[in-house]
C-alpha cells in the first residue's frame, strides 16, 4: 500500500555529536521501505511503524523543508536514509528526494545520503551542485554476491549496480563510500567477503568504508529476521538463537575481521572514518 500523509516537521535535530556521519539534522521523506531488507532495524517495535511494507509518502515534505531550512541557524549536514531508503522505487513517482535536494542546493546546505539504490544517479546534477558545499553518498553494501543480496535485500539494487553507481558519483567528484553494516554472523562474516567488499569499493572510487561486524536484534525485527532465515537459510536461525535476547549479535572472529579490514584499507588508502563536513567547525575555530 502507498499512502500520502501529512508531516508536522521534516528536519529533526540529531543528538550531538554524531560520530558516524557528522549529521546535524535528519530528514525522512517517506515512512516504510520497499527494499525490505530482512535484517532492517526500522522494523523494531520502538519505531511504532505498524506495517513496514506500507509506504507513507509525506506529501507536504517539500513545503515544510522550504519553511524550515531558512530558519536553521547552524549550517550542518542533513542526513537522509536512516529509517528508509530515499531512492526506493516509489521515488520514481513522487521524486521527494530529488525535490528536497533541489531545496537543499538552493540554500547551500551540506548533505549525506545513505542508499542501496543506483537510482541516486537521477540526482547527479543536483548532488554536484550541493557538493560545492559538501555532498556525500554512502552505499550500504554487506556482500558483493548479487545472489545472496537478493535474499537479504530483495527490493534493493544488486551490489554490482550500487558499485557502478558509486563509480559514476566518484568520477563526478562527489564524495562516496561504503557503509558495510550489518556484517551478518554466519552469512557474511568471512575474510573473503570483507576483502571482496573493500577491494570492490576501492576499485569503484570509494573514499571511505565504515564497518560494523555484527547485527543489532530487537523485538519485532528479530522475529521477522528469523522467519526469513528459516525460509532462505535453513539451520542458521538456531545459531542466532544462542544470542538469546541480546541486542547485538557479533560476527564470528570480529577482532580478526577488523584486523584484516583495517590492514587492507590502509594498504589501499581507504579511510575507515567518514570525512565529515567541517564548515561550521572551521568557522568557529577562526573566531579564537
Ligand atoms: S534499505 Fe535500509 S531502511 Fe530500507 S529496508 Fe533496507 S535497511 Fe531498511
Amino acid at each position: 500500500m502507498i499512502q500520502p500523509i501529512r508531516a508536522k516537521t521534516i528536519l529533526n535535530p540529531v543528538k550531538q555529536p554524531d560520530t558516524w556521519f557528522g549529521l546535524r539534522y535528519n530528514m525522512n521523506l517517506y515512512r516504510g521501505c520497499q527494499h525490505q531488507c530482512i535484517y532492517c532495524d526500522s522494523r523494531s517495535a520502538c519505531y511504532q511503524i505498524e506495517n513496514f511494507a506500507d509506504i507513507m509518502v509525506k506529501e507536504n515534505a517539500i513545503e515544510l523543508l522550504e519553511k524550515e531550512l531558512p530558519r536553521k541557524r547552524v549550517k550542518g549536514t542533513i542526513g537522509t536514509g536512516s529509517m528508509n531508503d530515499p531512492y526506493m522505487p516509489v521515488e520514481e513517482k513522487f521524486n521527494l528526494t530529488g525535490r528536497a535536494l533541489e531545496v537543499i542546493a538552493r540554500h547551500h546546505f551540506p548533505v549525506h545520503v545513505i542508499t542501496k539504490s543506483a537510482r541516486v544517479l537521477k540526482d547527479l546534477e543536483t548532488l554536484r551542485r550541493i557538493h560545492e558545499v559538501y555532498a556525500a553518498v554512502s552505499f550500504s553494501i554487506t556482500t558483493t554476491d548479487d545472489g545472496l543480496a537478493k535474499k537479504l535485500e530483495p527490493g534493493a539494487s544488486p551490489p554490482s549496480e550500487r558499485l557502478r553507481a558509486m563509480q559514476t558519483l566518484s568520477e563526478n567528484g562527489i564524495l562516496t563510500g561504503v557503509v558495510m553494516m550489518p556484517v551478518l554472523p554466519f552469512l557474511e562474516d568471512t575474510e573473503e567477503n570483507i576483502t571482496a567488499i573493500v577491494r570492490q569499493a576501492h576499485a569503484h572510487g570509494a573514499t571511505y568504508i565504515l564497518p560494523a561486524f555484527g547485527v543489532t536484534l530487537r523485538d519485532q525485527q528479530r522475529d521477522y529476521f528469523y522467519e526469513k532465515l528459516d525460509r532462505h537459510f535453513p539451520g542458521v536461525r538456531a545459531q542466532y538463537e544462542r544470542f538469546g535476547d541480546k541486542y547485538f549479535a557479533p560476527a564470528r572472529n570480529s577482532w580478526h575481521l577488523e584486523k584484516v579490514f583495517q590492514a587492507l584499507c590502509k594498504d589501499l588508502g581507504l579511510k575507515t572514518q567518514m570525512p565529515v563536513y567541517e564548515g561550521e567547525k572551521n568557522k568557529q575555530m577562526s573566531l579564537f
